[in-house]
């Protein structure tokens, strides 16, 4: 059976290539009526940060792509938090001690340091300041087996560290970019075990991939180059057979194409980069998100998806049924995917104008009532919005786009209207006021008809009185067809805002 993990690390808040590896992972789960487990990567206690599980679970519930198993929902393979797994973990490193292909290593952090500095000013690269077993440090590779037992017995502070070779080839397969071949070159001997008894990231990830289950590991590009330890890893532990098969999603970029996008790209380029708000509780900064901006769920995930994939065809909307369909692994793109917020925005649009308005009701509704609009009638927001969805592109467009239904315009400058208002036009007004008040039928079309009648009869042209009507209606120049807004605005409410224009 398919089992697949989104495994992120507590740290922060849920970026957009975070999002779109739970995506593509959740996508392929549904697809072969597999498992998607969420699974809690907190193992590293100086870089866990308080709030960021919960908004995790929250970001996937507002993408409406909430794992099968996670700390949220127990199934048969948890604890589902790392830090809860503590215990499972020694073990396996300790056979990798007896295995010979991992060491327990004394030296202190101060000792690290020095060994640093002095490789620093022979000139050797960056990638030698690594750890590699010297003659010079100690562990139980170069201290005599007694004093490695003795050091053990009074429980020295100690790490326990993978050994690698020196030029070992490491290959795999990986279902996007293909056989892939490194060499350990510019791998160190990472820690295992850390001195708290904690397991670093790389022993968990792939303890945890072994006890959980799990058929296939998909990820960020970035993490390609810690690949080599773990594939070491899983052949070490003599588990090869096991080992998931990998694809590592590309890079989301910048939208001028220059470098990854960050974290903290999101505020100098003038869009988020999280899906929802995130409040750092150690800094207090609050990044807006794309929920908070007036994103759909619906459109988050389209526009995630084809960041990097495509379906072979033209095809850019994808409901989440049809990409569960479509979605193949395969059709990942290798290379970076640069993010256009304009395009991100189109996307939006076009959600905005396919999904029944009972969809975003409630979230419009709360927008609306954020800037005191009351909405005492739904069959009337409804109605309204269903006529001015065409017009936004973000949910929070919807507030300029309807309140005037609701509340009366604030300012309303009708001698502002070129060209200029004259008492021609004032007399058009009263008339068409005289002619609305009788009318029993109170409908668009009806309404249209009888005001070019009377413009007709009073030689205006009906285009030069239209702008005015609006804005008596509406308080600026927008909005969809004046007669249409003037149908739900209801006749009362009309007659009183031409009435007020003319004041
Ligand atoms: N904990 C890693 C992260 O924060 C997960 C990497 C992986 O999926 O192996 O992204």
């Amino acid at each position: 059976k398919v089992r697949v993990r989104f495994a992120p690390s507590p740290t922060g808040g849920l970026h957009l290539g975070g999002v779109r590896t739970a995506l593509y992972n959740y996508l392929f789960a549904k697809k072969h009526n597999g498992d998607f487990v969420l699974r809690v990567e907190d193992t590293d206690q100086n870089r866990y940060v308080e709030g960021a599980e919960q908004y995790i679970i929250d970001c996937l519930t507002w993408c409406g792509i909430l794992p099968d198993e996670g700390p949220h929902h127990e199934g048969e393979y948890g604890p589902y938090r790392q830090s809860e797994r503590k215990d499972v973990y020694r073990k396996y490193a300790e056979e990798l001690v007896k295995k010979g292909h991992a060491y327990y290593a004394f030296d202190t952090p101060e000792e690290i340091e020095s060994l640093r500095e002095k490789l620093k000013s022979e000139g050797k690269s960056n990638l030698q300041y690594g750890y590699h077993v010297r003659n010079d440090m100690r562990n139980s590779l170069t201290l005599p087996a007694e004093e490695t037992e003795a050091l053990l017995k009074i429980n020295f502070p100690h790490v326990i560290r993978i050994k690698i070779e020196a030029n070992e080839f490491v290959s795999f397969r990986d279902m996007i970019r293909g056989d892939i071949q490194m060499d350990t070159s510019s791998v160190d001997d990472k820690v295992l075990i850390k001195a708290d008894g904690m397991p670093t990231y790389h022993l968990a990830v792939v303890v945890d991939d072994y006890l959980m289950k799990i058929t296939h590991a998909f990820r960020g590009e970035e993490w390609l180059p810690s690949a080599p330890v773990h594939v070491l890893l899983w052949k070490y532990l003599g588990l090869q057979h096991h080992m998931p098969e990998w694809a590592h999603f590309p890079l989301i970029l910048k939208p001028d194409g220059n470098g990854k996008l960050s974290k903290r790209d999101g505020e100098r380029l003038g869009f988020p980069v999280f899906a929802m708000q995130w409040k750092d509780p150690n800094t207090g900064d609050l990044l807006k998100g794309f929920k908070e901006l007036g994103f759909l769920p619906e459109a988050f995930i389209n526009l995630l998806a084809v960041l990097g994939w495509n379906d072979g065809t033209e095809q850019e909307i994808f409901t989440i049924d049809e990409l569960i369909e479509k979605f193949s692994i395969e059709r990942v793109h290798s290379s970076g995917a640069k993010f256009d917020f304009e395009k991100a925005k189109w996307f939006n649009h076009e959600w905005i104008k396919k999904l029944p308005v009972t969809n975003y009701q409630s979230s419009v509704k709360k927008l609306l009532q954020e800037s005191s609009v009351t909405i005492d009638d739904e069959n009337k927001l409804e109605k309204i919005l269903q006529l001015v969805k065409d017009r936004c592109t973000l949910l929070t467009d919807f507030v300029l786009q309807s309140s005037f239904f609701f509340k009366f315009p604030d300012t309303i400058d009708i001698t502002a209207v070129k060209p200029k208002w004259d008492d021609k036009k004032n007399q058009f007004f009263v008339e068409l006021i005289r002619a609305y008040e009788f009318m029993n039928q109170w409908q668009h079309d009806e309404l249209e008809k009888e005001f070019k009648e009377i413009a007709a009869a009073n030689q205006i042209k009906s285009g030069e009185l239209m702008l005015p009507l609006r804005i008596m209606l509406v308080g600026g120049k927008f909005g969809p067809g004046v007669f249409h807004i003037a149908e739900l605005l209801e006749k009362e409410e009309t007659i009183k805002r031409i009435e007020h224009g003319l004041s």
